[in-house]
């Protein structure tokens, strides 16, 4: 066991796992348990990258990424984003994943802090301990629609605090962080000298035509915001692994110096794929984010009338993060018998840091068809339990 650092040994498997080990074990499974669309990468987008290895796009790219690519997505991002970013305030990383660490171990000395509010992306803790970082979390309740308060954020800074890390949409809720709120919090990591790291990979499935909202966008807060993207889930690309990051001049160039090093570049190839991405009709995205809004009605609808479960609509992502707490108060219990009456996989909200316990995670990343179904076998299921 000595042969592996303490960080290491410390870092839990997800809990998230044990329901996919089990799942397994089981034939005719519908799992909602999966963060990741069903859709596949759209041909055109396919083809294109697979000319271009041919044409010999086989080579390191630079670190920041391929020139073409930076500009195309400086492109695209700019309308949303103040329209001031140039060529040295982004990047393209190894999937999200790979900004959110090139993030945080570009920001923090061993035992700074960054407060993440609950429920949270399980990586975000092994990431950080990974990046000598200490997590601080800030709690969230059902009856607030788990977005999180101002006041709890400004509760967790201590002299330690080096940011927060906010992530609306957001995994697992659906959640996004109103407005007001927002401009309470931008005025917190202002007054406290702090900076943030905003996971924004949800950014393009926002409901109800709602729009999506940064915190980059608030006054002052272009200095000091971090926002991390992604081509996995917006355009279908999650085997891709192409994601990126924007934001200030000097922490870019931080970030940078991580990846430089840690992983040299993103493939050459999906680097041309999300170039590809970029080029396609807008229609192409749209019906892919009106995809997840049908099903996002679908499950709503079938959840609120199923007995002692209560849920909110979900303004974003493709999750939707139901309390059963009248129906159990072990949700890791729930979880493994829906899956052994039914065959239906869902994720225990624990997962996701305590103020979740009560809930559980289903991701609408199935057909309308296999959802109704699942959906269906979870109200039998309900109904057994009451
Ligand atoms: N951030 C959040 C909130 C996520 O849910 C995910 C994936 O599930 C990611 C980041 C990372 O995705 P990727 O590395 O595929 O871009």
């Amino acid at each position: 066991e000595k042969k592996l650092c303490r960080t290491v040994r410390q870092v839990e498997p997800s809990p998230i796992r044990e329901m996919f080990t089990k799942a397994t074990e089981y034939e005719n499974v519908i799992s909602l348990g999966i963060g990741e669309p069903d859709f596949h990468t759209p041909a055109p987008v396919s083809q294109s990258a697979l000319e271009d290895a041919l044409a010999g796009y086989t080579h390191y790219t630079a670190s920041q990424g391929q020139p073409e690519l930076l500009d195309a997505l400086t492109a695209y991002l700019n309308p949303n984003y103040g329209g001031e970013l140039k060529r040295e305030n982004i990047m393209l990383t190894v999937g999200g994943m790979g900004a959110l660490v090139g993030s945080f171990r570009a920001i923090f000395d061993p035992g700074d802090e960054i407060i993440v509010p609950e429920p949270y992306f399980p990586a975000y803790k092994a990431m950080i301990a990974l990046s000598d970082g200490v997590m601080v979390n800030a709690r969230t309740t059902f009856e607030d629609g788990f977005t999180v308060k101002p006041e709890e954020i400004e509760r967790r800074i201590t002299p330690k605090t080096k940011a927060i890390l906010l992530n609306s949409p957001n995994n697992p809720t659906g959640a996004m962080i109103p407005k007001e709120d927002l401009d309470q919090i931008a005025e917190l990591v202002k007054k406290h000298d702090l900076l943030v790291i905003s996971d924004e990979v949800y950014d393009r499935f926002v409901f109800d035509n709602q729009k999506h909202d940064s915190i980059y966008n608030r006054p002052g807060m272009a200095e000091r915001t971090l926002v991390i993207g992604s081509f996995s889930k917006a355009f279908a690309m999650t085997g891709w692994r192409l994601g990126w990051v924007f934001g200030p001049k000097e922490l870019i160039a931080g970030v940078l110096k991580v990846t430089t090093f840690y992983t040299s570049c993103p493939s050459s190839v999906s680097q041309r794929a999300g170039l590809a991405a970029l080029n396609q009709p807008e229609e192409t995205w749209l019906e892919i984010s009106r995809a997840f809004e049908k099903r996002r009605d679908i499950a709503y609808e079938a959840l609120s009338a199923m007995d002692g479960v209560k849920v909110h609509k979900p303004a974003g992502s493709f999750y939707i993060f139901p309390s059963i707490k009248e129906l159990t108060d072990d949700t890791l219990a729930f979880s493994l018998e829906l899956l052994d009456k039914k065959q239906v996989v869902v994720v225990p909200g624990s997962g996701f840091g305590p103020s979740g316990t009560d809930c559980v995670r289903l991701a609408c990343t199935v057909s309308e068809k296999d959802l109704t179904l699942a959906l269906e076998k979870m109200a039998d299921f309900c109904k057994a339990l009451k």
